[in-house]
């Protein structure tokens, strides 16, 4: 079989000189060449180890969201740098770069879509965008989004990927911890699903708050899921090596912080499903609590 052959049925190859970009991807896994194509048809999951790259928000959107059904709510809300905060850079000037290299203004992205012919309310966080910390804008945008579930009785949907709080931005960003949880309860009383996917990595402060307060808690398999990263417990702890498995998604799910571990391929079937299920639920729960606003 030639090479054309080969790329066009995904057949991979090691390649060892430098990879031409945007055609062929490498796995930091298992360091197979894949042809990227083929990649995306394999919704970014190594056909050899099972790995799940990493992807951005507009990905997510494409493989959980049915057909141009979403819609942004507020892109333009961003953080006002209310610190004016410096460190060996400007905050600004990481924002600025975050801007541009992760296309959006804040580090999730927002807005109503179906999912399975349901209404769903979905926030994306990404990496991209220093490290899907949660500044102020970020807490903002998620409240804002969870008022709008609230409003038109969707079932809230929030995939994770976060390093945390952004330290920028000081009590800024901490507030938002009790900011959403708060704005949570208000949506439970109300009798709405609320489900969060937790992808790689999910740390630190969104850990600590929403991330573990969903109705139902889904990860993608192999993410690191947890508060404080590895090298941080290692120099607590005084060790050099932690326990096999230590923050990653199946271990997480066997000492019970997550129901289930699905795989990135199986999200939009499985997710449509579970809120089918439960949506004639969220009527019922709404109708036994009265619906009463906290
Ligand atoms: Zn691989």
């Amino acid at each position: 079989m030639n090479w054309i052959e080969r790329m066009k049925s995904g057949i991979l190859t090691r390649i060892k000189r430098d990879l031409p970009e945007g055609i062929w991807t490498n796995c930091k896994r298992c360091g197979e060449t894949t042809y990227q194509a083929a990649l995306e048809r394999n919704s970014w999951i190594c056909p050899h180890c099972s790995n799940h790259f990493p992807i951005g928000h507009g990905r997510y959107v494409d493989l959980l969201a049915d057909n141009d059904s979403f819609t942004e709510i507020n892109p333009q809300l961003a953080t006002a740098d209310p610190l004016k905060f410096r460190d060996h850079r400007r905050y600004g000037e990481r924002i600025r770069e975050a801007r541009r290299s992760a296309s959006m203004n804040e580090a999730i992205a927002t807005g109503v879509c179906t999912i399975g012919g349901q209404p769903v309310a979905l926030g994306v966080m990404d990496t991209r965008y220093i490290l899907g910390s949660m500044g102020g804008a970020t807490g903002e945008k998620i409240s804002r989004l969870i008022d709008r579930a609230i409003e038109d009785r969707r079932t809230l949907l929030l995939v994770c990927q976060s390093g945390g709080a952004r330290m920028q931005e000081s009590t800024f960003s901490l507030m938002q911890m009790a900011k959403i949880s708060a704005r949570l309860r208000r949506l439970s009383n109300h009798g709405l699903l609320y489900v969060c996917l937790l992808t790689d990595p999910t740390y630190g402060g969104v850990t600590a708050s929403f991330a573990m307060l969903g109705d139902l808690i889904i990860a993608e398999p192999g993410a690191r899921i947890g508060f404080a990263g590895q090298s941080v417990i290692k120099q607590f702890m005084g060790i050099d090596e932690l326990p096999e498995g230590f923050q990653i998604a199946e271990n997480v799910q066997e000492h019970g912080f997550v129901d289930c571990v699905v795989a990135r391929n199986e999200l939009a079937t499985t997710l449509s499903r579970l809120i089918a299920l439960m949506a004639p639920a969220q009527d019922a729960m709404a109708a036994c609590r009265g619906t009463t606003e906290s």
